[in-house]
Parts: C-alpha cells; structure tokens; sequence
C-alpha cells in the first residue's frame, strides 16, 4: 500500500527531525556529553556494523546474532538498544524499525525504559516505553519496548514468527534464567525463517562464548570497561587486621560520656567477643575440614547464620568510623534480612545517628520511587549503606559505592527432583557473582571488598551458578512447550544451551491450561461441581501473588485482618474467596480503595487476580466442561468448594494432631511440617479438623506450608487420590467403616485403578 509506505516515510523523517533537534539543545548536548563518557560509547560504531551487517546472506543462525559483553555499568542496557533506535531514526527509517529488549526482572524494564526517555528528552510511552505483566507504559509511535522476557515468551504464544519484529535484544543473559533459556531454544529456530530479525545477546560476565557458539559462532564484542583496583578482604584478614578493633571502641568515647554510651559499650564488647569466639571457631572447622575431606564439605560446615547480624554490623561500624568517605554496598539475601537487619542497625549507637548514615534497602519488590532514592546523592559527612539482594550484582548500578560488604550467600529458588520440594534457602554464590559484587566497588575512585567468608570457602565456589533451567521446577515450562506446539518435550529441552535431568521430565503432567497442572485439576473440578467461581478465584490467587498484604512492621494488625475472613474455616483459601467477593462488592459500590486498605489487601493484586479468573473461564469454556447455566449453582456450598480444593491439592495433605497448647502437624515425607503465621491455621492451638491440605512447601531450616485448608476424613478419602492405598492414612487411622457406606457409594462408580485421581467424574 503506497498510501503506508508514504505515511511511515513521513513519520520517518518527523521522528528524525525530532531527534536532532533534542540532540542540538542544550539539556540534550548535556546528557549526550555524559553518554559520551559511558564505555560503551567507543565501541558504538562496531556494534551498530555488527548489529546491521547481519542483514546480509544468511548462511547459518550465527549471522544474525551479536554477542556483547562488558562489565555492569559500561552502558549495555541503556545505551545500546538507543544506538539502535537513533541509528535508524538517523537513517531515515526509524517508523519502521521494532526493537524489543528483555529484563529478567520487572523492576528493571521499567526503570530502564524510564531513564532511556529521559536521555531522549521524552516522556515514557513515547519512542521508548515498557511492558511488563499487567503494567506498561507504550504508545502508538514507541519503536524500543523494554519488557520482561516472560512478556517476549507470551508473545511468542501468539505470534510465533515475532512479525514485524526487527532487533530483540536479550540482556543479562549471564544470570541463565529459566525464561531466558527458553527464549535461546525459540530464537534459535526461528532466526533462519525470519530474515529480517535481529538478535544482540548482552551480558555481564565473560562466558560470551558459550552463547557465542550455541547461535553458530555468532561474533563477540566486547566493551573493555574500566575499573578502579578494589582491595579483597576475607573474613580471617577481617579478623586479623581488625582483630579486637572490629568495633572502634576508643573513638566511641569520643561521643559521650554519659552512662547511656558506658552501658552501650559494655554491651558491644560482650557482643564482639561472642562473635569472634564463633567466628574463629568456625574458621578452624572450614580449614579442618578442607584438608581432611572434599572442598564441598567446607562449604556445608561453614555456617555464617550462627554469626547473625552482628558481624554485618561490625564491619559497617569499622568502616564508617576507619575509612575514607564513600557508600557501602551491602550484599544481604533477602527481603526479610534486609528489614530486620535495618531494624537492628536503627538502634546501633555509631550507625543510628540519623544524621551521620542513610540506610537504604535495595530489592525487587520495592517501589520505583524508593528505588530513585538509591541513586541519590547523600549530603556531605553522612554515610549512605545501601542494603541490596542480589539485585544490585548486576542489574542495578549505584555510581558512590567504595565498598562492598558480600554476605556470599544469595536466596536462589532450587528444585529437588526426588521430593519435588522447592527450596528457599540462601546458598552459596558463585565465584562468578563475588567478582561481580566485588566489582561494585571500584567505579569511582579505588575500593574495598569485605567478604564475610573464610578464603577457603571461597576456592570452593562454584565457578558459575547452575542455570535456572536446571534448578526450578519444570512444569511450568513444560505447558509452555505444550502451548507452543513444539512437540515433544524432551526433544525441546535437549536443544537447549544445557539441558535438564531426564528424571525432572518423567514424571510430567500436562493440560491446555497455563496453570500447574493441579490448579488445572482443580479448576476442572470446579466446573463439573458447579462452584467454579470461587475455584477461579483461588488458582487465579495463587497463580498471581497473595493479596493479603502482610507489612512488615504492622504484621500482627494484618493478621488478624486476614483471620476475620476465615471465620473458623481454618481455610486461606475460603479467606481469599471471601476476601474478593468483599473486594468486588466494594467496587460496584465505589468503596474498593477503602475496603482494601481496611483489611491490608492489595488492590493491584485483586484485580490481576480478577483479568486472570477472566482468562482461564474463556480457556475453560474452550475445553467444553463449562455449563454456564450451571457452574455456579453450588458456588456458595463451602463443603463443596473445600473438597475440589483438596481434589486439586492432593497429595499436598498433613495430618493434624491437636497437643494441649498447640497443633503438631505431618506429612509422609518430611515428617513435622510447619505453618507460617500469616496463615489463618497458623496462630490456631486447635483445628477441628483432621487433614490440613496445601498447595506450596518450602524448606528453609524446617518444612514451611503456605497456604491450607482444613478437611474432613470423608473429602480426603472421596477426593484424595489412591484411597486405600495411601500409607498416610493408614499412619492416622480413619474409622474405615464409618465411611463405608459412602465408599460403596464411590465404587459403584469408579473403578479401583480410576480412584488414583484424575477426571474420573462424568457430567452426572
Ligand atoms: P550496564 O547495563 O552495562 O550495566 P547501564 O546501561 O545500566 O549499564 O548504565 C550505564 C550508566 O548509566 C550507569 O553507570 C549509570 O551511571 C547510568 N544510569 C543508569 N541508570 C540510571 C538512572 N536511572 N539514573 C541515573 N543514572 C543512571
Ligand atoms: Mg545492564
């Protein structure tokens, strides 16, 4: 159509008219100026022939692919996919050109997009915008989307040739996330049937080969970055050169005389020397145990937990009061370390000075505008400490920070495939990631790396972390290949850069649904027992995120909160039910703001659960066991709803015990499990109830359960799998015969080999 082509040249050359004319002002010469001075910038016009010289002959896979590599900061992220941009704006074709760019992480599409505008001079969702799930930012004339990959990968569901597409840039590829993976194994087969697409592979570190040699040899630039010397210390030079002066204890006098600051000493000194006992205790364990076993034993005995905070604290009290201006980096594992050790950190007499230090927290699940203040510069004589998941390794630059402090441990989820249990447990990092945070350091002048391990834990590091893909449950992905209609799963995943244990793959179990399998279960469930709206509302809830908001500081208030919709259910998920239906009246009344703030629930969250229930119904109705007529009939009978959800959660069942003052509670497997106190069951002494089921478990020190539900003898043996045979029941004993007219019931029925489970329900 020459009336298009004639458009998209005008819109061409306006977006070109436009570029020049920021470029030629004077806020627009200053950022340039200071993009100038980014490493990336010398090797601008390597990387743009590199990007553009794939558009000829297209011999194998290789030739459209662009490696580049280059320390944290040298300006991948926001730089090169603006090079693109600009590039083709100045040819002359900027209205034609679609640049994606993937963030493993949220936070960092829409803080990058968001810095990128601004560089350009225009407001986000103009020429730049982001997308990431159920939030984005894009116009009609955006040309470089920053998105999750998850977002490229839903996509790819859709549009499976990514028409029209130009350049997909993947970044942080270092980190080998499960999605990032996926996409490899996608892009790999479409790149020589999609001519026109462009693929740049950005990453931190140098295994640019690896990638290099999975796209045919594709070519490798890398951005030689420069870094300040950053000095290693680890924890035994801590001890050695700090020794009994971790806490600067002549200089505390310096700040009073009052007995308030002689008892504060006191306390310190009691503090420090339990500290260095344990610390030089473990320290004799880990060297033991290196020469007389494996390294990987040191690794096991070393237990910096045992030195809590306290150590933490003390390096940054030696730091603030010994050396030279410049922020701290501290590197935590969690969200939750992160808070308590602020807490503790408040109270510390030097380190609480309000005045003197800014303590920020630095995480995925924080606001942006928190996130801006990071990059703050403090005022002069106060110590900004940034306290950082691992977030702040890679994706993240803090241009002040001198020091680092590196716990050496991150929270990573991994996958167990013998008990299918996934973990959140700190383990240790990488070689590769203590580099990195190390390298933090050493940006503006040289720094100083406080690494609160012992050297011989270090030498047994793993070189580089075991990629998602072979760390994390598969099911997920699984579906996804299903989805994709890229036929056999193991044939899929053995294209991949490494590909996981067959033993992870066996025990698959699939549906259309794009749901775990068992949420699909439930789901189906619900249909056929005609209360499928509350079943939306529960897989959509823990398909999204609970929307039970639990604040850290104001915990016990949204505790109770949450236990008034429980009203002795002894159910999270009927609270969830009856929560948004709470939610949804409030809305129709013009009261969903008030409502949600009164009871601690989110109301972003609420309504991505409500698009969700929205999706999955038109996917359900698709399978045909949808009667709109009458799905719902029953979707009041809590009974009801209770027993599909433990039909969806089986064999997710513990066996509940009530002792005088509390609930012991089993499962097969793992023996005493757990509650976390923001279930509704997890503050209860007593639960009427013999069978709690759950639909998540998590290792951290000892078994934890999310989210239950109690039910009764007959729900488990009706709609819990392998009736007879489950050697649970047996532990507990169930009055058979009670039931044994029910059962009959059942069999007349089912067939034994059916009880396992699955869809053995007709319409009737
Ligand atoms: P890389 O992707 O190579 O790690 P980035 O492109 O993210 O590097 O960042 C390059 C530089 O741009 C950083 O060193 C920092 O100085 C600057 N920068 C990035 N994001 C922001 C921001 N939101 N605000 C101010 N400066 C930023
Ligand atoms: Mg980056």
């Amino acid at each position: 159509s020459a009336v298009m082509d004639k458009f998209l040249r005008r819109k061409s050359l306006q977006m070109r008219d436009q570029q020049q004319a920021w470029q030629s002002s004077l806020q627009g010469r200053r950022l340039q100026e200071f993009r100038k001075s980014l490493p990336s910038y010398n090797e601008k016009d390597i990387i743009l022939s590199a990007v553009s010289q794939n558009q000829v002959g297209h011999e194998t896979a290789g030739d459209d692919v662009v490696v580049i590599s280059g320390e944290t900061g040298c300006g991948k992220t926001t730089q090169i996919p603006q090079y693109i941009l600009e590039s083709e704006i100045d040819a002359g074709c900027g209205a034609l050109c679609n640049i994606v760019c993937t963030q493993p992480r949220r936070i960092s599409a829409m803080a990058v997009s968001e810095r990128v505008s601004v560089e350009r001079g225009e407001n986000l969702g103009e020429s730049v915008g982001y997308k990431v799930r159920l939030e984005g930012e894009k116009g009609r004339n955006t040309r470089l989307l920053f998105c999750t990959t998850g977002i490229l990968l839903r996509r790819l569901l859709v549009d499976r040739n990514l028409k029209g597409v130009t350049h997909v840039i993947v970044d942080e590829i270092h980190e080998r996330g499960m999605n990032e993976d996926f996409l490899f194994i996608v892009l790999n087969d479409l790149l020589p049937h999609q001519p026109e697409l462009r693929l740049v592979l950005m990453s931190a570190t140098l295994n640019a080969e690896l990638f290099s040699s999975y796209f045919g040899g594709a070519p490798i630039i890398h951005i030689p970055g420069f870094t300040y010397p950053v000095c290693t210390h680890f924890l035994e030079d801590i001890l050695d050169t700090t020794g009994y002066r971790l806490t600067p204890y002549n200089q505390l006098d310096d700040y009073g005389q009052d007995k308030m600051w002689k008892m504060q000493k006191q306390v310190l000194r009691k503090r420090k020397s339990q500290i260095a006992f344990v610390v030089e205790d473990a320290l004799e364990a880990a060297s033991f145990k290196e020469y007389s076993q494996q390294t990987q034993d040191s690794l096991a005995c070393w237990n910096p937990d045992s030195i809590g905070f306290n150590l933490i604290e003390n390096v940054l009290c030696y730091i603030c009061n010994n050396k030279k201006p410049g922020a701290i980096l501290v590197f935590m594992t969690g969200w939750d370390d992160i808070n308590a050790l602020k807490d503790q950190l408040q109270t510390h007499p030097l380190l609480g000075d309000p005045s003197r230090v800014l303590l920020l927290p630095c995480h995925g699940s924080m606001a942006s505008s928190e996130q801006r203040l990071i990059f703050n510069k403090p005022e002069v004589g106060v110590r900004k400490i940034v306290l950082a998941t691992n977030m702040a390794e890679t994706s993240i630059t803090i241009d002040d920070v001198v020091y680092v402090v590196d716990c050496g441990k991150a929270k990573e989820t991994s996958y167990d495939a013998l008990n299918n249990t996934p973990c959140l447990l700190p383990s240790w990092i990488s070689k590769a990631s203590a580099t990195q945070r190390r390298g933090r350091a050493g940006r503006v002048q040289p720094g100083e790396c406080f690494r609160l391990y012992p050297k011989c834990v270090y030498d047994a590091f793993a070189d580089y972390q075991l990629p998602e893909l072979l760390r994390t449950p598969l099911q997920s992905l699984c579906l996804q290949i299903k989805s994709l209609k890229f036929g056999s799963i193991s044939d899929f995943l053995s294209r991949a850069l490494q590909s996981p244990e067959p033993l992870s793959l066996a025990g698959r179990h699939l549906s259309v649904l794009p749901v775990e399998p068992k949420l699909g279960k439930m789901l189906i469930y619900g249909a056929i027992f005609n209360c499928l709206d509350p079943i939306l509302t529960v897989v959509a809830g823990l398909s999204v995120r609970d929307p039970f908001l639990m604040p850290y500081d104001k915990k016990d208030l949204a505790e109770s909160a949450k236990s008034q919709f429980a009203a002795k259910d002894y159910s999270d998920h009927l609270a969830l039910v009856r929560a948004f239906e709470g939610w949804k009246e409030a809305e129709l009344e013009q009261y969903g703001y008030e409502y949600c703030w009164k009871n601690f629930l989110s109301a972003q969250t609420l309504k991505a659960i409500d698009s969700l229930k929205t999706q999955y119904l038109s996917l359900l109705e698709d399978t045909g066991v949808v009667d709109r007529a009458t799905c719902n009939a029953w979707r009041h009978n809590e009974y009801l709803i209770r027993a599909v959800i433990c039909a969806g959660l089986y064999p997710g069942v513990c066996s509940v015990l009530n002792k005088e003052k509390s609930v012991s509670l089993k499962t097969m497997e793992d023996g005493n499990v757990l509650l976390y106190s923001s279930s509704v069951n997890g503050r209860e002494t007593n639960i009427p109830y013999p069978w709690l089921v759950f639909n998540d478990k998590v290792k951290v020190n000892s078994v934890f359960l999310r989210d239950s539900t109690a039910i009764s003898d007959s729900v488990l043996l009706l709609f819990g799998g392998e009736l007879s045979r489950g050697p649970l029941l047996n532990s507990k004993r169930i009055d058979i015969k009670a039931h044994q007219e029910l059962l009959s019931a059942v069999q007349l029925l089912v067939t034994e080999d059916q009880c396992d489970g699955r869809f053995f329900f007709g319409r009737t």
